[in-house]
């Protein structure tokens, strides 16, 4: 990504505290830092919404004084009816802040699915109690094939509905998921933990995967601007606030960084 800033020919802006990542010659335009935001597969629409408005003021506009910045970029992204009284970069900086996102709680929501037993499965799963022989001979071949593929069988679970959930966290990227039992696979449930246990406590912070893409097109000082949008607690991960630091696990080594981390006691199973 090519360097920008705010320091442009007619001599630096009043508020230097803003400009875009580099800090060289600069002079891109708002079209190509458009591009860019387009062309980030990282962005979705909430995130490219904001950094368009960014990109649009700290390119084309000018300003004074961080009041009159925060002014021009709240007009920018304009007002949004559904949400009358929720202040837009509020929702959106925060929406931007650097974390990670567990596969379960995705956009989309809950998925019951995600949710099934792992207990092992010792009868096979048919889907529903049939009388073989009023059905056709094609029909009970089909409904044959249909109950050999299902999950249920080919992964060997039972598939009920998850009752008792199980953290395990990943040794070398910190990134986490909860296995699920139902309630005839309790003790399983409680064997699992015990077997994760020597693990999560090893296991690193994990790596974001989500928001940091702020800092990515601008530069300021972003831990106290999330901070400021979230809580006062936030507190940035270790792999640092940019998206474009992180490692991709799978895609690159995941160099170690400790952060010494607070340990919290406590059973890590829960029923919902
Ligand atoms: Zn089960």
């Amino acid at each position: 990504m090519g360097a920008l800033n705010l320091v442009t020919d007619q001599g630096p802006r009043p508020y230097p505290a803003w400009k875009t990542k580099g800090g060289g010659g600069g002079g891109e335009s708002f079209a190509e830092l458009a591009h860019q935001i387009y062309q980030d597969d990282r962005a979705d629409a909430d995130s490219r919404r904001l950094l368009l408005a960014f990109a649009y003021v700290i390119t084309t506009r000018d300003f004074d004084t961080p009041k009159e910045m925060w002014r021009q970029i709240r007009k920018a992204l304009g007002r949004d009816d559904r949400h009358r009284y929720t202040d837009p970069v509020r929702t959106l900086i925060e929406h931007d802040r650097p974390r990670y996102v567990p596969p379960d709680e995705r956009p989309g929501g809950y998925d019951p699915s995600t949710r099934r037993c792992d207990g092992p499965r010792l009868r096979p799963y048919k889907e529903r109690p049939y009388k073989a022989e009023q059905m056709s001979l094609l029909a009970r071949v089909e409904q044959n094939k249909r109950d050999a593929e299902d999950f249920r069988n080919t992964d060997n679970v039972c598939g009920a509905p998850g009752k008792h959930r199980v953290l395990e966290k990943q040794p070398s990227t910190g990134w986490y998921r909860y296995h699920w039992f139902c309630p005839r696979h309790r003790d399983h449930a409680v064997r699992v933990q015990e077997q994760v246990k020597a693990q999560n406590a090893g296991a690193p912070e994990p790596i974001p995967n989500a928001g940091g893409l702020l800092p990515c097109y601008f530069e300021a000082d972003w831990v106290r601007l999330y901070r400021h949008y979230t809580w006062d607690s936030w507190e940035p991960p270790v792999y640092g606030v940019r998206a474009d630091d992180w490692p991709i696990p799978g895609k690159q080594p995941v160099p170690q960084r400790a952060r010494l981390s607070l340990v919290i006691g406590g059973a890590e199973t829960e029923q919902e």
